[in-house]
């Protein structure tokens, strides 16, 4: 499919995330034919999906369209397309509404859950990756206790009324923490007929201590936090198995749930067609120091997707959106260079810190100096999230939700928009 608008040099973007906006933003001007594919129109601001899931904001608060990010500007294109194959022998891209060729090719495509090959587990739990999964989860909470509610056998309605989320990471701490919430300030007013005590939350971590890359510090605290709100954290506690009815852990012991949610990994979501690239652990794509992928000449890879061994970080970046964002800047200024026959400028990545938030007034931040918890660390984490939200309307919107929520103590989005089935949607090939 012919894709060039003017004689400029052919740059396309697949993935519209964190890392995509910004190498496209950072070109606007730029003497270059942009043409972005993305297989949703929208950005999604990922970090407050679990919010989507647990009915503290609404799905439009945190997906933001592509082509109303680029409005205004003249050498963007954009179109929703499901890139299937790189074809880098004709320079062109296959995806499901035909052909695209490029000069240059940006691959931003961030990642995908990580089920490790448990197919059972990818089967039964629920991932947290995209904004139709949170609403996936949204709906089963909601719907596991409408089913409680009339349960006559004793074991089920327990099983209907325990959550297991798997990975404490941010993502993790972060859902088992608004899980307590919505039990302790909502459900236990929804469902005066449940006895709210039978609600179990918790929260499995494979390693030593949940928030493992944060400070000893953040990760004790984070555990206090949660324990407070009535979360069981289970540490060195691994996942071998989930049927459905029973999740099996540390090989022996079982739990009977309901509700499973996996968020104990990602790997780079790859597209077929790379054969000289090299896929590393996490399936990454092993670039060079500009992000150039190793064994191309035109083919780049940033953000979660790319792989990138420097002194300060052998082991690759983080699985950040502030890697993302940088890389994609970076990147843009390199394009530029290299269309000039100019050398490329080593990426250098500068750590902005980490944080996690638990519930109201309960955070956890790493800075490079400063480690605190508590209620100003909250106030940081939603001060950063709602600085990098995508869109006025979407920050104004969180924040009088956040008001809201906060002085009411509700979770006003708790409704079952699209019954959440689990057997349909496998049909559908997880059209979600
Ligand atoms: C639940 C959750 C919470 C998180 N919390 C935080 C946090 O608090 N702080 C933080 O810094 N990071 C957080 N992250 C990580 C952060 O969101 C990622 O590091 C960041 O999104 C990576 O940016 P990216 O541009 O590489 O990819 P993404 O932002 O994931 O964007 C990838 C884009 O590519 C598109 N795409 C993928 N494959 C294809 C294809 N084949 N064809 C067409 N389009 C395609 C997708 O639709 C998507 O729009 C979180 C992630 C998750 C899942």
């Amino acid at each position: 499919m012919k894709n060039q608008t003017t004689q400029f040099p052919k740059v396309i973007i697949i993935g519209g995330g964190f890392g995509g906006i910004q190498i496209a933003k950072k070109m606007n001007k730029k003497e270059v034919d942009l043409l972005m594919l993305d297989r949703h129109n929208y950005h999604t601001f990922q970090p407050l999906l679990y919010q989507v899931a647990t009915g503290g904001l609404e799905p439009d608060s945190i997906a933001f369209p592509l082509r109303k990010v680029f409005q205004d500007q003249k050498n963007f294109n954009f179109r929703v397309a499901d890139v299937k194959h790189i074809n880098p022998e004709n320079k062109s891209v296959t995806t499901d509404i035909g052909d695209f060729d490029y000069d240059y090719l940006v691959i931003a495509t961030g990642s995908e859950t990580n089920f490790f090959g448990q197919k059972e587990i990818e089967h039964f739990s629920m991932p947290m990756k995209t904004v139709p999964e949170a609403l996936n989860l949204r709906s089963l909470i909601l719907q596991n206790f409408e089913e409680a509610l009339v349960e006559k056998d004793l074991e089920r309605k327990q099983a209907l009324m325990t959550f297991v989320v798997v990975g404490g990471g941010p993502t993790g701490v972060e859902t088992a923490g608004a899980l307590a919430e919505l039990k302790n300030h909502v459900l236990v007013h929804d469902y005066p007929e449940l006895d709210i005590h039978n609600m179990k939350i918790y929260l499995f971590e494979g390693s030593e201590r949940i928030l493992e890359p944060f400070s000893l510090q953040a990760s004790k605290k984070a555990k206090e936090f949660l324990q407070n709100m009535g979360v069981i954290v289970m540490e060195k506690t691994r996942v071998n198995h989930y049927d459905g009815d029973k999740v099996t852990y540390n090989t022996t012991e079982t739990i009977f749930t309901k509700g499973v949610v996996w968020s104990a990994g990602v790997k780079g979501a790859i597209i077929p067609g790379l054969e000289k690239a090299e896929i590393v652990r996490g399936g990454r794509i092993k670039t060079t120091n500009f992000n150039l992928v190793e064994g191309y000449e035109n083919i780049f890879a940033i953000g979660d997707l790319a792989y990138m061994e420097t002194p300060e970080w052998p082991h690759g970046h983080p699985g950040v959106a502030q890697t993302a964002i940088q890389q994609g800047q970076q990147l843009a200024d390199n394009l530029i260079r290299i269309i000039n026959n100019e050398k490329p400028h080593p990426f250098n990545y500068f750590d902005k810190g980490s944080m996690a938030t638990v519930g109201r007034n309960k955070a956890v931040v790493d800075l490079k100096y400063w480690k605190f918890q508590g209620f100003f660390a909250w106030l940081t984490w939603m001060f950063i999230h709602l600085l990098f939200l995508v869109g006025f309307r979407n920050k104004a919107v969180t924040l009088i939700n956040w008001i809201v929520n906060y002085f009411s103590y509700d979770r006003g989005s708790r409704v079952i928009i699209r019954k959440f089935n689990r057997e349909s949607m496998m049909e559908e090939g997880k059209a979600v």
